[in-house]
């Protein structure tokens, strides 16, 4: 079992004489959040879990504010998969399709997929990134993207058994403490190989400082303190209210013909929100419909 201070929680780490970087993060309970009440098949939930550690990775790997929106979309069981990680860390996410689907791996549920990474800073500002994710693993389509999008070698390890998930990524900083070529490639080289052999057992019960003293013990590496993650779901009433104005008045007074009030229930979270005619006519006087 993790131990309780390091459960739904990531931290950064530095090695002191390579120039890389890396991320642990364990999520337990949020996950579970994330998952309950939707009737995911197990294996849909594993991989909610491994998209949860992935996009937590990658969120706290970014000095930013704003969220990460991780997602794929397939031709496959599942049509979409989506996990979202605000700056807060704060997590939710969402699977779409035949979600009670078990297939031998979880990538399986999506077959040649395509992966979007997008980042949506306060202030309006969004970036979207798109890598194929082609029956291989999404710790591999990641390990892509990075090279790709930042010039730099950064290799995910992400795993889950669908109640909790845990992941490790490295990467490699630009030159700063090792200036020769060849024993900065060999540096990385060895990071990676040693972080191959770490197994989901290992990652999913023990603390982060415990994972790093088996892989890396003739390093010294800085741990920086852990940051808490949890689920929290950025619906609201009002949110709910003015995407019910994108339907237009009239369609709202044929709803309204055939039932008193119009309930909108959060995919994400389940939170149910009702609206009668005078909360929605209130909205057909607001000028978003005029
Ligand atoms: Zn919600």
């Amino acid at each position: 079992m993790m131990p309780p201070d390091y459960q739904d929680s990531s931290l950064r780490f530095l090695f002191e004489k390579a120039d890389i970087r890396g991320e642990w993060v364990h999520l337990g309970p949020a996950l579970q959040t994330v998952n309950e009440a939707h009737g995911y098949s197990e294996c849909v939930r594993q991989l909610m879990g491994q998209f949860a550690a992935a996009v937590v990775l990658i969120s706290n790997n970014l000095k930013y504010s704003g969220k990460i929106v991780l997602q794929a979309r397939s031709e496959g069981p599942l049509s979409l998969v989506m996990v979202e990680c605000t700056s807060k860390s704060e997590i939710r996410g969402i699977a779409r399709g035949d979600t009670d689907s078990i297939a031998e791996t979880p990538i399986d549920l999506i077959p040649n997929a395509q992966l979007a990474i997008t980042i949506e800073r306060d202030g309006g500002q969004r970036y979207q990134g798109i890598v194929p994710l082609d029956g291989d693993s999404l710790a591999t389509a990641l390990d892509h993207y990075f090279l790709q999008s930042e010039q730099l070698h950064t290799r995910f390890w992400l795993f889950s058994d669908g109640n909790v998930a845990s992941g490790l990524m490295l990467q490699q900083l630009p030159s700063q403490i090792q200036q020769d070529p060849e024993d900065r490639k060999k540096q990385w080289q060895e990071a990676e190989v040693l972080a191959e052999t770490i197994t989901a057992d290992e990652l999913f019960d023990l603390a982060p400082s415990e994972v790093l003293h088996r892989l890396y013990h003739e390093q010294s590496i800085l741990l920086f303190e852990p940051q808490q993650v949890e689920f929290n779901c950025s619906c609201s009433r009002e949110r709910s209210l003015s995407a019910l104005s994108a339907i237009g008045v009239d369609e709202l007074e044929e709803m309204l013909t055939e039932q008193p009030t119009i309930d909108m229930t959060c995919e994400m979270c389940g939170t149910s929100y009702r609206f009668n005619r005078s909360d929605l006519l209130g909205l057909a006087e607001s000028p978003v419909l005029h």
